[in-house]
């Protein structure tokens, strides 16, 4: 799946403009310099990835990108820049909102967590906004190898432990790094399950 080239599709910044529903989807989100763009482009091989956290406020939109004709991936803005306007925040959480309750091809969506950081109220919040719009969502701890074992176990126990409240959650917690490549292949086997064949 992610052998075949990643193309940039479409951008979103209103209901309106999102594009028709096809492909089936996988969005993206989490904490402004989470470590998504990264990610994305540690999945895909792609080095060309917009990077929204250099810009914050500026990249607002979804952006789909097709891996063929097999899966779209959404990369959602960063959320909890702490400098937004209420007003803006509240605009964005209605879109967000509609889309996540009104894509039907919506498949999942992957919550990246810091492991550094560990759930924070702003993620709980998201998670509750999945919850309520009952997309499937699976928690994916970022940059592991800044932390030691011991650390990484603790924040494991932590989010596992938290997860059992949300129903919607996948219950298989991913530990990934972009820098050495860890879980990397686990998170694609578990997205190309999702892709059409
Ligand atoms: P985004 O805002 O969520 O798209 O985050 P970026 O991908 O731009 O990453 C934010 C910062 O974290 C950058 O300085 C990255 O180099 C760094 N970073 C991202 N992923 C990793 C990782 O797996 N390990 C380490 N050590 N640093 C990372």
């Amino acid at each position: 799946l992610f052998a075949r080239e990643c193309e940039f599709k479409w951008g979103a910044a209103a209901q309106g403009d999102l594009p028709p529903q096809g492909l089936p989807e996988v969005a993206f989100a989490g904490r402004s310099n989470v470590g998504k763009s990264s990610l994305v482009n540690a999945l895909t091989g792609r080095k060309t990835l917009a990077r929204t956290s250099h810009t914050p406020g500026r990249t607002q939109q979804l952006n789909f990108f097709d891996l063929g004709d097999r899966l779209s991936l959404v990369d959602m803005p960063g959320y909890g820049y702490a400098k937004e306007s209420k007003e803006k925040v509240a605009a964005w959480n209605d879109f967000v909102r509609s889309y996540l309750k009104g894509r039907v091809t919506l498949r999942r969506c992957c919550l990246l967590i810091d492991s550094r950081h560990g759930l924070k109220p702003i993620d709980l919040e998201v998670m509750a906004m999945l919850d309520n719009a009952a997309v499937v969502y699976q928690l994916v701890l970022t940059k592991t190898d800044k932390l030691t074992r011991q650390a990484l176990n603790h924040v494991h126990a932590a989010t596992a432990g938290a997860l059992k409240k949300h129903p919607a959650a996948h219950p298989e917690v991913l530990f990934t790094s972009s820098e050495t490549g860890q879980g990397v292949p686990e998170l694609r086997a578990s997205l190309a399950a999702l892709a059409n064949p």
